[in-house]
Protein backbone atom coordinates (compact mmCIF):
# COMPACT_ATOMS: atom_id res chain seq x y z
CA UNK A 1 0.00 0.00 0.00
CA UNK A 2 1.17 3.65 -1.15
CA UNK A 3 0.95 6.31 1.48
CA UNK A 4 0.12 8.80 -1.43
CA UNK A 5 -1.13 7.76 -5.10
CA UNK A 6 -1.00 10.89 -6.81
CA UNK A 7 -3.03 10.48 -10.64
CA UNK A 8 -1.59 12.36 -13.51
CA UNK A 9 1.86 13.22 -14.57
CA UNK A 10 2.13 16.75 -15.15
CA UNK A 11 3.59 19.47 -13.56
CA UNK A 12 1.17 19.78 -10.62
CA UNK A 13 1.31 15.85 -9.76
CA UNK A 14 5.00 15.36 -10.83
CA UNK A 15 5.98 18.79 -8.49
CA UNK A 16 3.30 17.37 -5.63
CA UNK A 17 5.36 13.88 -6.01
CA UNK A 18 9.06 15.15 -5.76
CA UNK A 19 8.15 17.33 -2.67
CA UNK A 20 6.56 14.40 -0.75
CA UNK A 21 9.53 12.05 -1.45
CA UNK A 22 11.73 15.28 -0.24
CA UNK A 23 9.64 15.24 2.66
CA UNK A 24 9.71 11.27 3.40
CA UNK A 25 6.01 10.47 1.94
CA UNK A 26 5.94 6.85 0.30
CA UNK A 27 4.21 8.25 -3.06
CA UNK A 28 3.25 6.92 -6.72
CA UNK A 29 2.88 8.12 -9.55
CA UNK A 30 -0.17 6.92 -11.94
CA UNK A 31 -0.28 8.75 -15.94
CA UNK A 32 -2.35 7.08 -18.61
CA UNK A 33 -0.44 8.20 -21.31
CA UNK A 34 2.40 6.08 -22.88
CA UNK A 35 4.66 9.45 -22.57
CA UNK A 36 4.86 12.11 -20.43
CA UNK A 37 4.35 15.85 -21.43
CA UNK A 38 2.60 14.52 -24.48
CA UNK A 39 0.48 15.48 -26.35
CA UNK A 40 1.72 19.44 -25.57
CA UNK A 41 -1.57 20.97 -24.50
CA UNK A 42 0.11 24.10 -23.76
CA UNK A 43 2.22 27.11 -25.10
CA UNK A 44 4.91 27.36 -22.16
CA UNK A 45 5.06 31.09 -21.21
CA UNK A 46 5.73 30.58 -17.87
CA UNK A 47 7.05 34.02 -16.12
CA UNK A 48 10.85 34.57 -15.14
CA UNK A 49 9.68 35.35 -11.49
CA UNK A 50 7.79 31.99 -10.71
CA UNK A 51 10.41 30.08 -12.31
CA UNK A 52 12.96 31.33 -9.83
CA UNK A 53 10.51 31.76 -6.86
CA UNK A 54 10.06 27.47 -7.23
CA UNK A 55 14.11 26.98 -8.24
CA UNK A 56 13.30 25.41 -11.61
CA UNK A 57 16.04 23.89 -13.45
CA UNK A 58 14.74 24.43 -17.79
CA UNK A 59 17.73 22.69 -19.14
CA UNK A 60 17.22 21.61 -22.81
CA UNK A 61 13.02 22.39 -21.92
CA UNK A 62 14.41 25.99 -22.73
CA UNK A 63 13.26 27.71 -26.42
CA UNK A 64 13.46 31.73 -26.03
CA UNK A 65 13.07 34.70 -23.58
CA UNK A 66 10.78 36.96 -24.03
CA UNK A 67 11.02 40.91 -22.81
CA UNK A 68 7.80 42.17 -23.48
CA UNK A 69 4.20 42.08 -25.13
CA UNK A 70 2.58 43.80 -27.53
CA UNK A 71 -1.55 43.69 -26.83
CA UNK A 72 -3.59 44.53 -29.63
CA UNK A 73 -7.07 45.84 -29.62
CA UNK A 74 -9.96 44.06 -31.85
CA UNK A 75 -9.19 47.31 -34.34
CA UNK A 76 -5.98 46.83 -34.09
CA UNK A 77 -4.81 49.13 -31.39
CA UNK A 78 -1.71 48.20 -29.74
CA UNK A 79 -0.56 48.47 -26.16
CA UNK A 80 3.48 47.51 -26.09
CA UNK A 81 4.86 46.49 -22.96
CA UNK A 82 8.79 46.35 -23.21
CA UNK A 83 11.24 45.06 -20.05
CA UNK A 84 15.06 45.68 -19.93
CA UNK A 85 15.18 42.07 -18.15
CA UNK A 86 13.54 38.95 -19.22
CA UNK A 87 10.23 38.53 -17.60
CA UNK A 88 9.39 35.37 -18.89
CA UNK A 89 10.40 32.26 -20.63
CA UNK A 90 9.02 30.17 -23.68
CA UNK A 91 9.79 26.08 -22.71
CA UNK A 92 9.01 23.18 -24.60
CA UNK A 93 6.64 21.21 -22.24
CA UNK A 94 7.32 17.66 -23.47
CA UNK A 95 10.96 18.36 -22.38
CA UNK A 96 9.70 20.31 -19.19
CA UNK A 97 7.83 17.55 -18.01
CA UNK A 98 10.33 15.20 -18.96
CA UNK A 99 13.04 16.86 -16.41
CA UNK A 100 10.57 16.49 -14.21
CA UNK A 101 9.88 12.88 -14.29
CA UNK A 102 13.65 12.14 -14.23
CA UNK A 103 13.97 13.93 -11.27
CA UNK A 104 11.05 12.54 -9.51
CA UNK A 105 12.80 8.31 -10.95
CA UNK A 106 15.68 9.60 -9.15
CA UNK A 107 14.49 10.60 -5.60
CA UNK A 108 13.05 7.25 -5.73
CA UNK A 109 8.71 7.93 -7.19
CA UNK A 110 7.71 4.90 -8.59
CA UNK A 111 5.80 6.45 -12.29
CA UNK A 112 3.98 4.24 -14.26
CA UNK A 113 2.55 5.15 -17.43
CA UNK A 114 0.03 3.60 -20.10
CA UNK A 115 -2.09 3.26 -16.20
CA UNK A 116 -5.38 4.95 -16.24
CA UNK A 117 -7.38 5.71 -13.01
CA UNK A 118 -11.03 4.92 -13.37
CA UNK A 119 -12.56 4.54 -9.97
CA UNK A 120 -11.58 5.05 -6.22
CA UNK A 121 -13.76 3.29 -3.19
CA UNK A 122 -11.95 4.13 0.37
CA UNK A 123 -8.23 3.22 -0.07
CA UNK A 124 -8.44 1.14 -3.46
CA UNK A 125 -7.97 2.77 -6.69
CA UNK A 126 -9.12 0.96 -9.65
CA UNK A 127 -7.01 1.29 -12.19
CA UNK A 128 -6.43 0.22 -16.13
CA UNK A 129 -2.85 -0.71 -17.22
CA UNK A 130 -2.43 -1.35 -20.56
CA UNK A 131 -5.97 -2.53 -20.84
CA UNK A 132 -6.09 -4.95 -18.11
CA UNK A 133 -7.85 -4.22 -15.05
CA UNK A 134 -5.89 -3.56 -11.52
CA UNK A 135 -6.25 -2.69 -7.95
CA UNK A 136 -3.92 -0.41 -6.14
CA UNK A 137 -4.08 0.79 -2.02
CA UNK A 138 -3.37 4.32 -0.98
CA UNK A 139 -4.02 5.76 2.41
CA UNK A 140 -4.50 9.44 -0.29
CA UNK A 141 -5.43 10.15 -3.26
CA UNK A 142 -3.87 13.22 -5.01
CA UNK A 143 -6.44 14.06 -8.25
CA UNK A 144 -3.72 16.09 -10.42
CA UNK A 145 -5.31 14.46 -13.46
CA UNK A 146 -6.23 17.85 -15.20
CA UNK A 147 -9.32 19.49 -17.21
CA UNK A 148 -11.07 16.89 -17.57
CA UNK A 149 -10.30 15.27 -14.12
CA UNK A 150 -11.83 12.20 -13.33
CA UNK A 151 -11.33 12.65 -9.01
CA UNK A 152 -13.29 16.25 -9.61
CA UNK A 153 -16.02 13.98 -10.73
CA UNK A 154 -15.36 11.42 -7.87
CA UNK A 155 -15.49 14.28 -5.31
CA UNK A 156 -18.66 15.41 -6.62
CA UNK A 157 -17.69 18.82 -8.08
CA UNK A 158 -19.91 20.47 -10.52
CA UNK A 159 -18.33 23.01 -13.16
CA UNK A 160 -20.14 25.20 -15.24
CA UNK A 161 -19.66 24.86 -19.42
CA UNK A 162 -18.99 28.74 -19.54
CA UNK A 163 -15.85 28.19 -17.25
CA UNK A 164 -14.09 26.79 -19.96
CA UNK A 165 -12.35 28.11 -22.65
CA UNK A 166 -11.80 25.57 -26.23
CA UNK A 167 -7.96 26.06 -27.56
CA UNK A 168 -6.12 25.07 -30.67
CA UNK A 169 -2.57 25.84 -31.40
CA UNK A 170 -0.33 25.11 -34.11
CA UNK A 171 4.06 25.91 -34.33
CA UNK A 172 4.28 28.24 -37.48
CA UNK A 173 7.06 28.90 -39.69
CA UNK A 174 7.40 32.42 -40.83
CA UNK A 175 9.15 35.97 -39.55
CA UNK A 176 8.24 36.88 -36.05
CA UNK A 177 9.92 38.87 -33.28
CA UNK A 178 12.00 36.87 -31.13
CA UNK A 179 11.38 39.16 -27.95
CA UNK A 180 7.56 40.04 -28.01
CA UNK A 181 4.72 37.68 -26.87
CA UNK A 182 1.46 39.50 -29.03
CA UNK A 183 -1.95 38.75 -27.34
CA UNK A 184 -4.79 39.64 -29.64
CA UNK A 185 -7.98 40.42 -28.25
CA UNK A 186 -10.87 40.04 -31.08
CA UNK A 187 -14.45 39.72 -32.14
CA UNK A 188 -14.36 36.35 -32.93
CA UNK A 189 -12.23 34.82 -29.81
CA UNK A 190 -15.34 35.04 -27.47
CA UNK A 191 -13.71 35.13 -23.52
CA UNK A 192 -10.47 35.01 -24.48
CA UNK A 193 -8.14 35.79 -27.23
CA UNK A 194 -4.84 34.89 -29.94
CA UNK A 195 -1.29 34.29 -29.06
CA UNK A 196 1.64 34.52 -30.81
CA UNK A 197 4.43 33.48 -28.92
CA UNK A 198 7.81 32.94 -30.63
CA UNK A 199 10.10 30.61 -29.79
CA UNK A 200 12.67 32.53 -32.77
CA UNK A 201 12.98 34.52 -35.20
CA UNK A 202 11.14 32.19 -37.49
CA UNK A 203 9.02 30.25 -35.57
CA UNK A 204 6.14 30.89 -33.09
CA UNK A 205 3.50 28.72 -31.48
CA UNK A 206 0.34 30.59 -32.69
CA UNK A 207 -3.16 29.46 -30.98
CA UNK A 208 -6.26 31.06 -30.17
CA UNK A 209 -9.40 30.11 -27.71
CA UNK A 210 -13.09 30.75 -27.36
CA UNK A 211 -15.82 29.58 -25.59
CA UNK A 212 -17.14 26.21 -25.89
CA UNK A 213 -19.21 25.56 -29.11
CA UNK A 214 -17.19 28.39 -31.19
CA UNK A 215 -15.28 26.94 -35.02
CA UNK A 216 -11.75 27.32 -33.54
CA UNK A 217 -10.11 25.57 -36.38
CA UNK A 218 -11.89 28.32 -38.52
CA UNK A 219 -11.08 31.41 -36.64
CA UNK A 220 -7.16 30.05 -36.00
CA UNK A 221 -6.98 30.22 -39.73
CA UNK A 222 -8.55 33.23 -39.86
CA UNK A 223 -6.22 35.42 -37.68
CA UNK A 224 -3.03 33.51 -39.25
CA UNK A 225 -4.52 34.76 -42.69
CA UNK A 226 -5.53 38.11 -41.73
CA UNK A 227 -2.31 39.13 -38.98
CA UNK A 228 0.63 36.60 -39.84
CA UNK A 229 0.61 36.78 -43.51
CA UNK A 230 3.88 34.76 -44.18
CA UNK A 231 3.31 32.02 -41.55
CA UNK A 232 2.87 28.45 -42.58
CA UNK A 233 1.11 26.60 -39.87
CA UNK A 234 1.91 22.64 -39.06
CA UNK A 235 0.74 20.11 -36.46
CA UNK A 236 -2.17 21.63 -34.63
CA UNK A 237 -3.20 20.89 -30.93
CA UNK A 238 -6.89 21.36 -29.39
CA UNK A 239 -7.60 21.38 -25.91
CA UNK A 240 -9.74 23.05 -22.92
CA UNK A 241 -8.45 25.85 -20.39
CA UNK A 242 -10.26 26.02 -17.06
CA UNK A 243 -11.10 29.73 -16.49
CA UNK A 244 -13.13 29.55 -14.07
CA UNK A 245 -12.94 31.08 -10.45
CA UNK A 246 -10.69 28.30 -8.56
CA UNK A 247 -12.49 25.58 -7.09
CA UNK A 248 -13.57 25.04 -3.35
CA UNK A 249 -14.30 21.86 -1.64
CA UNK A 250 -10.88 20.49 -3.42
CA UNK A 251 -10.78 17.77 -0.72
CA UNK A 252 -13.51 14.75 0.14
CA UNK A 253 -12.61 11.91 2.75
CA UNK A 254 -8.88 11.10 1.21
CA UNK A 255 -9.47 12.46 -2.10
CA UNK A 256 -7.82 16.32 -2.93
CA UNK A 257 -7.50 18.15 -6.20
CA UNK A 258 -4.07 20.19 -7.72
CA UNK A 259 -3.73 21.92 -10.27
CA UNK A 260 -6.12 22.01 -13.68
CA UNK A 261 -8.30 19.81 -11.75
CA UNK A 262 -8.78 22.84 -9.28
CA UNK A 263 -8.88 25.22 -11.61
CA UNK A 264 -5.65 26.31 -10.85
CA UNK A 265 -4.97 29.05 -13.69
CA UNK A 266 -5.21 32.63 -14.07
CA UNK A 267 -8.64 33.13 -15.85
CA UNK A 268 -6.70 36.16 -18.24
CA UNK A 269 -4.45 33.95 -19.89
CA UNK A 270 -4.65 30.69 -19.70
CA UNK A 271 -1.06 30.27 -17.67
CA UNK A 272 -1.45 27.00 -15.11
CA UNK A 273 2.43 25.96 -14.42
CA UNK A 274 3.76 27.73 -12.36
CA UNK A 275 0.61 28.28 -10.10
CA UNK A 276 0.01 24.71 -10.61
CA UNK A 277 3.67 23.81 -9.03
CA UNK A 278 2.90 26.52 -6.36
CA UNK A 279 0.03 25.01 -5.08
CA UNK A 280 1.81 21.51 -5.37
CA UNK A 281 4.18 22.44 -2.91
CA UNK A 282 1.28 23.67 -0.35
CA UNK A 283 -0.67 20.24 -0.86
CA UNK A 284 2.81 18.27 -0.23
CA UNK A 285 3.52 19.80 2.90
CA UNK A 286 -0.10 19.69 3.99
CA UNK A 287 -0.09 16.01 3.10
CA UNK A 288 2.89 15.06 4.85
CA UNK A 289 1.60 16.97 8.12
CA UNK A 290 -1.68 15.19 7.82
CA UNK A 291 0.17 11.70 8.08
CA UNK A 292 1.95 12.97 10.94
CA UNK A 293 -1.08 14.00 12.89
CA UNK A 294 -0.17 17.95 12.67
CA UNK A 295 -2.66 18.76 10.23
CA UNK A 296 -5.69 17.69 8.30
CA UNK A 297 -6.38 17.04 4.44
CA UNK A 298 -8.19 20.21 4.97
CA UNK A 299 -6.22 22.98 5.77
CA UNK A 300 -5.04 22.40 2.07
CA UNK A 301 -7.41 25.09 1.33
CA UNK A 302 -6.37 26.99 4.26
CA UNK A 303 -2.86 27.52 3.51
CA UNK A 304 -4.04 27.86 -0.42
CA UNK A 305 -5.17 31.84 0.79
CA UNK A 306 -2.71 34.17 -0.65
CA UNK A 307 -2.60 31.73 -4.06
CA UNK A 308 -6.25 31.93 -3.84
CA UNK A 309 -5.99 35.30 -3.80
CA UNK A 310 -4.48 36.49 -6.64
CA UNK A 311 -6.02 33.42 -8.86
CA UNK A 312 -9.05 35.32 -8.06
CA UNK A 313 -8.31 38.10 -9.00
CA UNK A 314 -7.12 36.71 -12.51
CA UNK A 315 -10.69 35.49 -12.36
CA UNK A 316 -12.17 39.14 -11.90
CA UNK A 317 -10.16 41.28 -14.67
CA UNK A 318 -11.24 37.86 -16.62
CA UNK A 319 -15.20 39.07 -15.58
CA UNK A 320 -14.57 42.76 -16.18
CA UNK A 321 -12.91 42.06 -19.63
CA UNK A 322 -15.27 39.87 -21.04
CA UNK A 323 -17.99 42.39 -19.63
CA UNK A 324 -16.43 44.84 -22.61
CA UNK A 325 -17.94 45.04 -26.25
CA UNK A 326 -15.15 45.00 -28.54
CA UNK A 327 -15.64 48.77 -29.96
CA UNK A 328 -15.34 49.48 -25.74
CA UNK A 329 -12.20 47.64 -25.73
CA UNK A 330 -10.82 49.43 -28.61
CA UNK A 331 -12.23 53.09 -26.79
CA UNK A 332 -10.42 51.56 -23.68
CA UNK A 333 -7.18 51.15 -25.25
CA UNK A 334 -6.85 54.45 -27.23
CA UNK A 335 -7.97 56.12 -23.82
CA UNK A 336 -5.30 53.61 -21.40
CA UNK A 337 -2.10 54.51 -23.60
CA UNK A 338 -2.85 58.11 -23.91
CA UNK A 339 -2.40 58.17 -20.16
CA UNK A 340 0.68 56.31 -20.07
CA UNK A 341 -0.25 52.64 -19.27
CA UNK A 342 2.38 51.09 -21.19
CA UNK A 343 5.08 53.34 -18.95
CA UNK A 344 2.97 52.09 -15.92
CA UNK A 345 2.84 48.54 -17.13
CA UNK A 346 6.64 48.28 -17.41
CA UNK A 347 7.30 49.57 -14.55
CA UNK A 348 4.39 47.66 -12.27
CA UNK A 349 3.69 44.89 -13.96
CA UNK A 350 3.84 41.29 -12.99
CA UNK A 351 2.57 38.52 -15.52
CA UNK A 352 1.07 36.05 -12.12
CA UNK A 353 0.51 38.58 -9.11
CA UNK A 354 -2.58 41.20 -10.27
CA UNK A 355 -2.48 42.27 -6.70
CA UNK A 356 0.78 43.49 -6.95
CA UNK A 357 -0.31 46.47 -9.40
CA UNK A 358 -4.38 46.33 -9.89
CA UNK A 359 -4.54 48.16 -6.91
CA UNK A 360 -2.53 51.04 -7.43
CA UNK A 361 -4.25 51.22 -11.54
CA UNK A 362 -7.67 52.12 -9.91
CA UNK A 363 -6.47 54.12 -7.14
CA UNK A 364 -4.44 56.31 -9.81
CA UNK A 365 -6.41 59.22 -10.68
CA UNK A 366 -5.52 58.77 -14.79
CA UNK A 367 -7.52 55.81 -15.24
CA UNK A 368 -9.78 55.74 -12.49
CA UNK A 369 -12.54 57.31 -14.51
CA UNK A 370 -11.94 55.11 -17.35
CA UNK A 371 -11.44 51.78 -15.15
CA UNK A 372 -15.02 52.97 -12.95
CA UNK A 373 -16.83 49.71 -13.99
CA UNK A 374 -13.87 47.79 -12.99
CA UNK A 375 -13.84 48.60 -9.62
CA UNK A 376 -18.00 47.04 -9.61
CA UNK A 377 -15.90 44.26 -10.43
CA UNK A 378 -12.74 43.78 -8.49
CA UNK A 379 -15.18 44.28 -5.86
CA UNK A 380 -17.52 42.19 -6.02
C1 LIG B 1 -3.45 25.64 -25.58
C2 LIG B 1 -2.94 25.80 -24.18
C3 LIG B 1 -1.90 26.68 -23.94
C4 LIG B 1 -1.42 26.84 -22.64
N1 LIG B 1 -0.38 27.67 -22.44
C5 LIG B 1 0.14 27.84 -21.21
C6 LIG B 1 1.25 28.67 -21.00
O1 LIG B 1 1.78 29.27 -21.93
N2 LIG B 1 1.73 28.79 -19.73
C7 LIG B 1 1.16 28.13 -18.68
O2 LIG B 1 1.61 28.30 -17.54
N3 LIG B 1 0.10 27.32 -18.85
C8 LIG B 1 -0.42 27.15 -20.09
N4 LIG B 1 -1.48 26.31 -20.28
C9 LIG B 1 -2.06 25.64 -19.12
C10 LIG B 1 -1.18 24.49 -18.67
O3 LIG B 1 -0.98 23.60 -19.73
C11 LIG B 1 -1.86 23.78 -17.51
O4 LIG B 1 -2.29 24.72 -16.56
C12 LIG B 1 -0.91 22.79 -16.85
O5 LIG B 1 -0.55 21.77 -17.75
C13 LIG B 1 -1.59 22.18 -15.62
O6 LIG B 1 -0.84 21.12 -15.14
P1 LIG B 1 -1.57 19.85 -14.49
O7 LIG B 1 -0.48 18.97 -14.05
O8 LIG B 1 -2.61 20.30 -13.55
O9 LIG B 1 -2.39 19.19 -15.70
P2 LIG B 1 -1.85 18.47 -17.01
O10 LIG B 1 -0.58 19.06 -17.46
O11 LIG B 1 -3.00 18.48 -17.95
O12 LIG B 1 -1.55 16.99 -16.54
C14 LIG B 1 -2.59 16.11 -16.20
C15 LIG B 1 -2.11 14.71 -16.48
O13 LIG B 1 -3.07 13.78 -15.96
C16 LIG B 1 -3.18 12.71 -16.88
N5 LIG B 1 -4.49 12.07 -16.63
C17 LIG B 1 -5.72 12.58 -16.87
N6 LIG B 1 -6.68 11.72 -16.47
C18 LIG B 1 -6.03 10.63 -15.97
C19 LIG B 1 -6.47 9.39 -15.40
N7 LIG B 1 -7.77 9.11 -15.25
N8 LIG B 1 -5.53 8.50 -15.00
C20 LIG B 1 -4.20 8.78 -15.13
N9 LIG B 1 -3.74 9.92 -15.67
C21 LIG B 1 -4.64 10.84 -16.07
C22 LIG B 1 -3.06 13.37 -18.24
O14 LIG B 1 -2.69 12.45 -19.24
C23 LIG B 1 -1.98 14.42 -17.97
O15 LIG B 1 -0.69 13.93 -18.23
C24 LIG B 1 -2.00 26.12 -21.56
C25 LIG B 1 -3.06 25.24 -21.81
C26 LIG B 1 -3.52 25.07 -23.10
C27 LIG B 1 -4.67 24.12 -23.36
Amino acid sequence: MFKVAVVGAGPAGLQTAIRLKELGVDVSVFEEHESIGVPEHCTGLISRKGVEELGLHLGDSLQNTIKGAKIFSPSGNMIKVKTKEPVAYVVSRKEFDSILLRKARLIGVHVSTETKLIDVRNNTLFIQNQKRGELRKADIVVGADGVNSTVRHLIGIKTNKEDFIHTIQTTCTGEFNPDFVEVHLLDYTKGFFAWVVPISKDKAKVGLGSKLGDNISEALKKFISEKLKNARPYRYESSLIPCGEPLQGLTKDNLVLIGDAAFQTKATSGGGVIFSMKSANILAQTIADTLNKKATLKDYEKRMKDLNKELKLHYKIRRYANSLTPQEIDELFVKLKNKGIEEFLEKEGNMDEPSKFVGKLLTNPAYFTMLGTAIKFMTA
